[in-house]
């Protein structure tokens, strides 16, 4: 009899979102008619912009004749798409080829497929609070996990530590759930730590778009060596509302190699064995987004989560209640308030208020007395719920 991959046993039952909305649910069919206030999503509520609408009805159409119809595209990307991304990181004096940017269905598909390229044997450190999926992922493969907690007295942006030993390092930045931010010195320590330790960095950067602060970096490539240690995972999802759309890219260095492979050589293998490539509609649609007129809109859309987050961010002064992020991630970390548990302050928001957030505990343990806002619902009931909270918590 076959033998299933047994390492889906050790998986712990996902019942953050879940119970997020089983808990949702009973509170409305106990109180119909009810307005939930929902602070919760991670998901983007603005529709494309109007460059990516026009090439994508483009591309369709030019589907629909013999002479500019399109069949299968390159493996790891269509020439015109790789390209754009490649100028979009030389405008920010990164300098990445083409060949260099592997187009991609997202990064969630990235996470999980670019796994392939090491033993199982590998040890993964994930960098927590963090997004659910790095855990997984390494689970389902059997890898060792060694969590490496943060917390307010790093604002959520620990150093490398040399008891840590691991060999892949999963890092987020901006960081889905807390919003904080490495600094240049800051991720530079965690490049030499990789180089020095022969480590290899996955950059979670699905939020570089949210960056305002010019000093903060946007790639991990701004940073000296990272050519040799890192892997660099983009999404559209967040910064140009593709979630629904499906596309993404990730960097990967010529340089960087372990044990004498090259793997950006094996990632091309792995790409031509794996995938046929992603549709030329899509890649299409993607290519407006880094034009001056797609960057000009897509800033357009991300302005309107900032000044969600702004409305959140002077409720929280006014209250004088401790939170990381919101101003250069669309998420805002806060500490819940008279020592209150994530999901004890979870259930008191949803019954005092009608707010529904995220408990920073789904995002691991250290997680725990802490709770994430995201910014991407409309500015009107984001206000609402800053006024209820407001209320509420300066009883
Ligand atoms: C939303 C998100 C992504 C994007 O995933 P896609 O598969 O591209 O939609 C990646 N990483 C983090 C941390 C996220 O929050």
């Amino acid at each position: 009899m076959i033998r299933p991959n047994m390492h889906y046993k050790e998986l712990k039952d996902s019942y953050l979102f879940y119970n997020i909305a089983q808990k949702t649910k009973t509170y409305i069919e106990e109180h119909p008619g009810t307005k939930l206030l929902k602070m919760g999503i991670g998901d983007v509520s603005l529709p494309l912009c109007d460059a990516v609408i026009q090439a994508l009805h483009e591309a369709v159409e030019e589907q629909a004749s013999p002479k500019s119809f399109h069949g299968y595209m390159p493996e790891c990307g269509a020439a015109f798409l790789r390209e754009r991304i490649a100028k979009y990181y030389e405008s920010r004096g990164v300098s990445v080829s083409p060949e260099e940017v592997f187009v991609s269905s997202g990064a969630s598909d990235e996470l999980g497929d670019i796994l392939d390229l090491f033993a199982c044997s590998s040890s993964a450190l994930v960098v927590e609070p963090a997004y659910p999926a790095y855990v997984d992922a390494n689970v389902m493969a059997g890898r060792k996990i060694v969590h490496l907690d943060s917390g307010e007295e790093n604002g959520f942006l620990p150093e490398p530590n040399e008891e840590v030993k691991a060999d892949l390092l999963y890092i987020c930045s901006p960081n889905n759930p807390t919003g904080a931010v490495f600094s240049r010195k800051q991720l530079q320590a965690w490049v030499d730590f990789a180089n020095k330790h022969g480590a290899v960095i996955l950059f979670d950067a699905a939020y570089e778009a949210f960056i305002e602060d010019e000093t903060l970096p946007h790639s991990i490539f701004e940073l000296d060596g990272a050519r040799t240690c890192a892997i660099e995972i983009c999404s559209l999802s967040k910064t140009a509302g593709f979630t629904g759309t499906r596309l993404g890219y990730t960097i990967v260095p010529k340089e960087l190699e372990r044990n004498g492979m090259c793997l950006h050589e094996m990632w091309v293998r792995n790409r031509t064995t794996k995938t046929n490539g992603v549709s030329y509609i899509i890649q299409k649609g993607g290519a407006a987004v880094f034009t001056e007129e797609g960057q000009k809109q897509i800033h357009e859309n991300i302005q309107v989560y900032k000044n969600n987050a702004k409305v959140l961010m002077q409720a929280l002064d006014k209250l004088e209640v401790w939170y990381c992020g919101g101003k250069n991630a669309p998420y805002i970390w806060m500490k819940c308030p008279n020592g209150m548990g994530s999901w004890e302050f979870f259930d008191y928001l949803l019954h005092e208020i009608q707010v529904v957030g995220t408990p920073g505990e789904g995002f691991g343990a250290c997680g725990e007395g802490y709770f994430r806002f995201s910014t991407f619902g409309s500015l009107e009931d984001t206000k609402e719920a800053a006024e209820r909270l407001v209320k509420l918590l300066s009883k």
